[in-house]
């Protein structure tokens, strides 16, 4: 007896106990077969009997897949995209069926019941849409729930990068999380967890909302700098993850937005896995109580020699670089400082004094005060 008679026999056996539907059944044997299309071989070995009643394993789901389809269609509908995958969950009392089908009839190697569902669905919506099936990392991913009949979608987040650059000063580098959500995204913010677009984090927020859509924005500076620095030169870099976006490209250039410049967004691969060095060229404006000894000045100089160690609350300390350094005395009371530094360095306690060994206070023997600084280069 052939193969293909052992499983006539089989089908007919089991046939006779249970209805199947032509996916069901034939997906029983089609591997065995080598077979792609599970329908026609169910067509096949189901020839001579006559359907009365629904499909014992799936109560005829496949004959409903296009309702779902519609709905896959209807919910991408706001998003473009190359890529997507499909996920499924299905009533347990069918797969319950499809496992006692599988295991009483000793049926091996074969595709569960909702394998096929998904398979069958993700043909569908490929040859529909023209978009390619990707299982490993696709763009947009879909959920089709038999049980309540509905489709989550999730789209994969995308990262960018790019330098700001700041010209006004009284904007803040972070932006207050909705007070309603505390950041997680509601309804009154539209689920981007912020409500106000007043600091350089949300003015570029509100500038990706508008070209990509999206929930929420994650934000990683290199560095950081005050509610009254500029950034000036190239800018500050920094990357930012868009979650849930709706679209994927847009043509990206360096642009003005109000009080700040965005140069060199682009999408990048990966958000960054480690912490960024880097290095910032800083003009700090500075005053002092008592008037400036030009022979203390000269001695600034020499903090290049050797690092600068900062002593932290929690007992740690760490040593920074200065790369150089230079000052211009602007009267009795001000000069501005020029320096060079490796990142991390807290500025204005290295100007005041403050667990900062040397720092400027003590090299001029007077208490000086940190008016402002600005970035000209930051340097990774
Ligand atoms: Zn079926
Ligand atoms: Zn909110």
């Amino acid at each position: 007896m052939s193969e293909y008679q052992k499983i006539i026999l089989l089908a007919n056996q089991i046939l006779k106990n249970h209805e199947l539907c032509y996916h069901c059944l034939g997906r029983l044997f089609s591997k065995q077969l080598g077979l792609s299309s599970n329908k026609i071989l169910g067509q096949k070995l189901k020839k001579n009997f006559k359907s009365s009643q629904k499909c014992f394993i799936c109560k005829n789901l496949f004959d409903n897949l296009n309702y779902f389809l519609k709905m896959m269609i209807d919910s991408t509908s706001d998003y473009s995209y190359r890529t997507f995958s499909v996920g499924t969950t299905v009533k347990p009392s069918i797969v319950d069926r499809d496992d006692y089908i599988r295991s009483h009839y000793k049926l091996m190697g074969v595709d569960s019941v909702k394998t096929d569902i998904t398979k069958e669905l993700s043909k569908s919506f490929s040859k529909k849409t023209k978009k390619i099936l990707d299982f490993l990392d696709p763009e947009i991913h879909l959920i089709i729930n038999f049980k309540n009949e509905s489709c989550q979608l999730h789209s994969k987040s995308i990262t960018f990068s790019g330098r700001y650059v700041k010209t006004l000063r009284g904007i803040t580098q972070k932006q207050k999380s909705c007070i309603n959500c505390n950041g997680r995204g509601c309804r009154t913010c539209l689920f981007h967890g912020i409500s106000e677009f007043t600091s350089i984090e949300g003015i570029i927020s509100q500038y990706i909302f508008k070209k990509f859509g999206g929930t929420t924005t994650k934000f990683t500076w290199i560095g950081g700098e005050d509610k009254s620095s500029l950034v000036l030169g190239p800018g500050r870099p920094f990357f930012v993850k868009l979650h849930h976006p709706n679209k994927r490209t847009s043509k990206l250039t360096s642009i003005d937005l109000d009080s700040i410049k965005l140069k060199n967004l682009k999408i990048i691969d990966k958000f960054p896995q480690k912490p960024i060095m880097f290095n910032s060229s800083i003009e700090i404006k500075i005053s002092s109580k008592s008037t400036l000894d030009s022979q203390y000045l000269k001695k600034l100089k020499n903090i290049c020699n050797d690092p600068v160690m900062v002593y932290e609350k929690s007992g740690k300390r760490f040593e920074k670089q200065i790369f150089s350094l230079s000052y211009k005395k602007l009267s009795l009371y001000n000069f501005s400082l020029f320096m060079k530094v490796e990142s991390g360095l807290p500025i204005r306690r290295f100007i005041e004094g403050g667990d900062v060994s040397p720092n400027i206070s003590d090299i001029l023997n007077c208490k000086c005060t940190c008016e402002e600084f600005d970035f000209h280069d930051i340097e990774v």
